[in-house]
């Protein structure tokens, strides 16, 4: 049997799976059962869905396949944080960053492409440019292999790749981690981080629940545009103006991540034209401190300037949360890891 040809169950949706399965005549309510065993057990063997006759379970290994992830490699940092490589049946790579957080349980930080188109300055991944989509199962499979290392308190979308250039994909996956009889993952507890594609904001309110994230970084054009070239489509003033329009659940806030970089945006004028692009949003700024690399001549804040930009934002009434840089031995910003191994260095 050519194993390239069978359809991975992971790539599909509980819907897609009924349909599939009543197709070949087979009972509707088997999709879930199905979906149980392979998300609420992990189970990744046909033999081992014991509530399956074994006639079914013979016609569901000439038809389907259950995908299973091992990391290729796996970084530990001093803080907890753990970061994984996988190898993807094209010999791409993606990767997954692990955040040990301050109630005790974990964040899984997840991609979404390989590489991406968006060309952010301050980013790694986007010097690499994008090479493709990750399929619906790839997405998945991140947080299927983490959940083996333990329970997971939430999921962001966050890593490699701008989730939005891939929202069908990202829609489905999203769909499969809420199942209740899955993973049950509540849109509660996940976020999805966006550039500023406004057009697919929309559409992702539309089509789906999610926490929502902007990355902002900037609160002029000119240096937006320098430093996110997705300003120069959709700038300032038409993202907020979406950020304002777009419907949000009772006591819902779109957090917009601001990472600090020396010299650059840290400064209290800075801090100033922020507090006026917030006005009326319901919002919170994650300020997240810039990882210095060697691969770029951007520099990390001052803490001190840091310390004054966050005050600044919070005696004008606005949540603005310090994200502690997690695994700075380990390379975990968004793409590091993979650059590493790029250039053959660890
Ligand atoms: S920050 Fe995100 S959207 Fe920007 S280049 Fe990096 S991965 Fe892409």
């Amino acid at each position: 049997m050519n194993e390239n040809l069978l359809i991975d169950i992971k790539n599909l949706t509980l819907a897609e799976l009924t349909v599939l399965l009543s197709d070949l005549g087979k009972e509707k309510f088997r999709a879930l059962q199905i979906i149980k065993w392979v998300y609420a057990r992990g189970v990744t063997s046909f033999d081992e869905m014991t509530d399956l006759s074994k006639v079914l379970r013979e016609d569901l290994k000439q038809r389907f396949m259950v995908s299973d992830w091992t990391p290729e490699l796996v970084e530990t940092s001093s803080d907890g944080t753990r970061k994984y490589l996988y190898r993807l049946s094209d010999h791409e790579s993606v990767e997954t960053v692990r955040i040990p957080m301050e109630s005790g349980k974990d964040t899984l930080c997840i991609s979404t492409q390989v590489g991406c188109a968006m060309q952010c300055q301050f980013c790694m991944t986007g010097t690499f440019g994008l090479t493709r989509n990750l399929t619906v199962a790839e997405i998945v499979n991140q947080v299927c292999a983490s959940l083996k290392d333990g329970p997971l308190q939430s999921i962001v979308l966050m890593g490699m790749g701008e989730p939005l250039h891939n929202l069908d994909n990202v829609i489905k996956a999203l769909d499969i981690l809420y199942l209740d009889q899955g993973c049950g993952f509540g849109p509660r507890r996940v976020t999805l981080s966006t550039s500023g594609l406004v057009p697919q904001m929309f559409e992702l309110a539309r089509r789906v629940k999610v926490g929502l994230a902007v990355s902002l970084n900037a609160t002029t054009d000119a240096l937006r545009d320098q430093l996110m070239p997705v300003n120069k489509k959709y700038p300032l003033a038409e993202l907020l103006k979406a950020c304002r329009e777009i419907p949000l659940e009772p006591r819902q806030r779109i957090t917009f991540e601001y990472i600090l970089i020396g010299g650059v945006n840290d400064t209290l004028t800075d801090a100033k034209r922020l507090v006026k692009l917030m006005h009326g949003l319901r919002a919170k700024v994650n300020l997240i401190t810039y990882n210095e690399h060697p691969a770029s001549a951007f520099k990390s804040p001052n803490p001190k300037a840091v310390e004054e930009f966050q005050r600044y934002l919070l005696d004008r009434d606005i949540i603005a949360i310090k994200r502690a840089s997690k695994g700075q031995d380990i390379s975990a910003a968004c793409g590091q890891l993979k650059g590493k191994l790029e250039r053959h260095d660890v």
